[in-house]
């Protein structure tokens, strides 16, 4: 049975991120990877949009985010293609959104963050947007109102999250570390820490910890030092039955893609960021998300709905819903975007956001059980996977501080519970 000093269960960005930098820590250290997927990347770091920004409400997660994209853009710049674009996010806020906006830009001016204001008109004209929709009886019908202000938040874009896992797949490959895909973990291996042979084993006085994981057809993977649970959303699924707390919950995501032709063509034309030859992401009011793809000639859209959509797993592999773009993406589209809403999409899928509690991401070290789990990303585990896989691979290694990229410690205790940097979120996008 193959025994390892650490065992991370997850191939996603985080699992992968965390690979790397444990092996950077620790280089004599046996690392492998369980994944029931196919491939790196195969969960939710594969059906994401692959945005980022620096640019949050909370300062850790400014961090995370702003730490994360400097190490990216380094990468980028050592010689590896990572498809990014610095080309910005453009928030275009009703009165609803603008007070979290104005909060976020309040922060991002004490840090330095660079942000413009976009006259309404160059908009307007730029991207063929409706800003004067109120007193329409749909925008009454759909609570949102007129674009009453424009901003261009300038570090952030959009990369190919496909590139980002194949370089760390590669890097934590170079490294020494071993992976296993179509490789699910049933169960957490629970062991005392004196076998006595008895019935009921590990009994609560007898210090149970983590030994291993059980995977699909009962064959066992074991850690010496410490599991790593890095299943994203769906890490409650071994956590809890083991008697551990995930912290998060699943939420539905969807994305639709669009056809970007004619007048809706020329909009991948328009670039607010100098040489990132594409458009911003835009954010519209009620969240709604639209990220250019100029390489395929499509846009991607996002709306994120709270109440209605429940908490929980629908499917490993959830299925995106045609009415849900019918009746709540296309009716806010063709409000402020006409010109995207008449095509029908040519491409759907769907995911889930690994939900914490406050937005911000989940690190916790249950250091007699050795067990770690990794998670919570709450939409933005892309733009923040390196920081979180530096602090989950020091928490992992034993280590109560973790160096960000660019030299910043974090407590690794500052995303557990107990010593929680509770800071609230409010641009969960
Ligand atoms: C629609 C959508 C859009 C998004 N857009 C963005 C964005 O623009 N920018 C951004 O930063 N983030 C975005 N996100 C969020 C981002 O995708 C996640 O935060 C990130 O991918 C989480 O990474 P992870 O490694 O925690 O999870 P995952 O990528 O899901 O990785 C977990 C892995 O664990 C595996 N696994 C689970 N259970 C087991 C088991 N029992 N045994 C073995 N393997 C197991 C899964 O197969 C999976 O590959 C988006 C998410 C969605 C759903």
């Amino acid at each position: 049975m193959p025994i390892y000093d650490y065992v991370i269960v997850g191939a996603g960005i985080v699992g992968l991120a965390t690979a790397y930098h444990l092996k950077r820590l620790e280089p004599q250290a046996s690392v492998a990877v369980v994944e029931a997927g196919p491939a790196p990347g195969s969960g939710d770091t594969g059906r994401s949009m692959a945005a980022f920004r620096a640019f949050f409400t909370s300062r850790l997660n400014m961090l995370l985010a702003g730490s994360s994209i400097d190490y990216y853009l380094d990468v980028e710049r050592s010689g590896v293609d990572l498809g990014i674009r610095m080309a910005g996010y453009l928030f275009l806020a009703d009165e609803r959104l603008q007070a979290a906006l104005r909060e976020g830009l309040r922060e991002a001016e004490r840090l330095g963050l660079e942000y413009e204001e976009v006259p309404l008109d160059r908009v307007e004209e730029l991207l063929d947007l409706n800003t004067r929709v109120s007193g329409s009886e749909e925008a009454e019908l759909l609570g949102v109102g007129d674009i009453v202000e424009a901003v261009l938040v300038k570090r952030a874009g959009f990369l190919a999250a496909e590139k980002l896992v194949d370089y760390y797949y590669r890097e934590a490959l170079r490294l020494g570390t071993v992976f296993s895909f179509n490789t699910k973990a049933e169960k957490l291996i629970l062991e005392p820490r004196v076998s006595l042979g008895i019935e009921g084993e590990p009994l609560p006085w007898q210090d149970p910890h983590v030994a291993g994981v059980k995977l699909a057809g009962g064959a066992e993977v074991r850690a010496r030092k410490a599991i790593i649970v890095a299943a994203g959303a769906y890490a409650a699924t071994l956590l809890n039955p083991a008697g551990f707390e995930s912290f998060t919950k699943p939420k539905k995501r969807q994305v639709f893609r669009l056809p970007a032709k004619g007048r809706a063509g020329d909009m991948l034309k328009a670039e607010l960021v100098k040489g990132s030859g594409s458009p911003p992401l835009l954010i519209l009011p009620r969240k709604l998300l639209v990220r250019p793809a100029v390489e395929e000639e499509s846009v991607w859209v996002q709306l994120s709905d709270e109440a209605g959509r429940p908490y929980g797993l629908e499917a490993w592999e959830p299925a995106p819903e045609e009415h849900y773009y019918t009746l709540a993406v296309n009716p806010l589209l063709s409000l402020y975007l006409p010109s995207l809403a008449g095509a029908s999409p040519t491409g759907a899928w769907a995911g889930y956001y690994d939900v914490s509690p406050d937005g911000l991401p989940v690190v916790t070290r249950h250091e007699e059980e050795r067990l770690v789990i990794a998670g919570g990303t709450s939409g933005s585990g892309i733009m923040k996977g390196d920081a979180i896989g530096r602090i989950a691979a020091a928490a992992a290694a034993g280590h109560d501080e973790a160096e960000l990229y660019g030299g910043e410690k974090v407590e690794v205790a500052w995303l557990g519970f107990k010593k929680r940097r509770c800071e609230e979120e409010k641009l969960i996008l």
